[in-house]
């Protein structure tokens, strides 16, 4: 008699439903834990062939996962290969905050928002407690339990951080929710970098649209700029080092209430803290939890009090009539995108990928290269701008997908005009 392969043994105890979501390296399943009767989520990350090596992004979630145990850190239940995919278990989220903000039909209160922001920063202070940057942080990556408690998920781009001299690429983060060190080509950052993401969330959840959605890398800094004025040397002493540095034209710091015209006073404190330009400056997760923004009233909402949206509904990807089905079905045409992480540390490679997405960051390379003396300019389109789609790391080519559609029109149009005419 032939024995069970122990992983095929595993992979069975797992009822596979529905597609819950796709990320960057594979599908998440949400599924039924036959042992227990849990709802789990399954992530499938594909393995890689022996010649493409072991995918480190994985293996790094688990490790890094597997010590940070918190309230508002996604939990990792198991981990296992299968057919030549790891699949890694999760605890089952309903929602994210992402369709939270979006939701027309939530009222988010002061309250509200100071709960949701109160997790957000419990979970990130106990990353950077264990010196682990999060370096994704964006309200689709914060999932919301059916408790309503929100967890920090996707540590995929998470890193080790803490030895003064360690390298990272700065190619990390979703383009709206980089901080301006990281837009400047730093590679030298720490823990700054995910308060300034949280504080882009912290905005999305009081204007309920994306703070500062650039559209290219110089534009974000454009953006910025508009919003909180143009850096000076005093603001930030060390910008003009930075490997991408280039002039952008001055503009003065307009009011904050100005952006936020509802916001109370502890919350523009708070917020302008989170957003100093000057990383050595910004104010860290645990001393924006200590701010007085979360003592004074209102008090956070109890997070099962919370408002949240129905269960998403997810693409389905059993017929129903079938039941359950168990783990790995022959799926075989999934697009998984390529391993970040190879690219780092090769900028050729990654400037390489950049090219492709039409990134414009090759050209401020040129802009600092020869040296021109010419200020960027600033964009003033942030005031009562209309929500983009959400870009992710080097993805433009999505633009051009929604552009595709309004082209067509325009022609047709033409056509029509033209018809009209003869
Ligand atoms: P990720 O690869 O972690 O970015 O996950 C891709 C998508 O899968 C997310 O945007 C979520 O919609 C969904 N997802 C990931 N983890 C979970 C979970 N633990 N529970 C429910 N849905 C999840």
């Amino acid at each position: 008699m032939t024995e069970m392969d122990p992983s095929k043994k595993v992979a069975d105890r797992y009822l596979k439903r529905e597609v819950l979501g796709e990320g960057t390296y594979g599908v998440v399943y949400k599924a039924i834990d036959t042992k227990t009767g849990q709802t789990v989520a399954i992530k499938k990350i594909r393995l890689g062939k022996q010649k493409e090596g072991v995918n480190f992004t994985a293996l790094r979630e688990i490790k890094l996962l597997k010590e940070l145990k918190d309230p508002n850190i996604i939990e990792l239940i198991d981990a296992f290969p299968h057919k030549g995919n790891l699949h890694l278990v999760f605890e089952f989220m309903e929602t994210d905050l992402e369709a939270v903000i979006r939701d027309r039909n939530i009222f988010l209160s002061p309250a509200d928002i100071k709960s949701y922001i109160q997790m957000t920063l419990k979970g990130l202070a106990f990353c950077h407690k264990k010196w682990v940057l999060h370096r994704d942080m964006k309200p689709n990556n914060l999932l919301i339990g059916p408790n309503g408690q929100l967890k920090l998920a996707d540590f995929g781009l998470a890193r080790v951080f803490g030895s003064p001299d360690r390298k990272f690429t700065h190619q990390v983060f979703a383009r709206w929710y980089r901080a301006p060190e990281l837009l400047f080509g730093t590679k030298q950052y720490g823990a700054g970098v995910d308060v300034w993401a949280a504080a882009c969330i912290f905005a999305e959840l009081l204007l309920r649209r994306p703070f500062l959605q650039g559209t290219s890398d110089i534009d974000q800094l454009g953006k910025i700029f508009a919003a909180f004025g143009t850096p000076t040397s005093s603001q930030w002493p060390d910008m003009v080092y930075l490997p991408d540095y280039v002039e952008y034209q001055f503009v003065p710091a307009p009011p904050l209430r100005s952006l936020f015209p509802m916001a109370s006073d502890d919350t523009l404190d708070l917020l302008s803290k989170m957003f100093t330009y000057d990383p050595k400056a910004r104010i860290s997760v645990q001393q924006a939890l200590e701010h007085r923004y979360f003592s004074s009233a209102p008090l956070p909402t109890d997070p099962a009090k919370l408002p949240r949206p129905t269960p998403k509904s997810r693409v389905s990807d059993i017929n129903p009539q079938d039941g359950p089905t168990v783990l790995s079905p022959p799926r075989k045409s999934r697009r998984v995108m390529p391993d970040r992480e190879r690219f780092e540390g090769n900028s050729n490679l990654a400037e390489k990928i950049n090219e492709c997405d039409g990134e414009v960051r090759q050209a401020v390379g040129d802009v600092a290269g020869k040296k021109e003396h010419v200020p960027t300019s600033v964009d003033f389109s942030i005031f009562g701008s209309k929500p983009l789609s959400r870009p992710t790391i080097n993805r433009l080519w999505v633009y051009w997908v929604n552009l595709f559609p309004h082209v067509m029109i325009f022609f047709y149009f033409l056509r029509e005009c033209h018809l009209a005419c003869v």
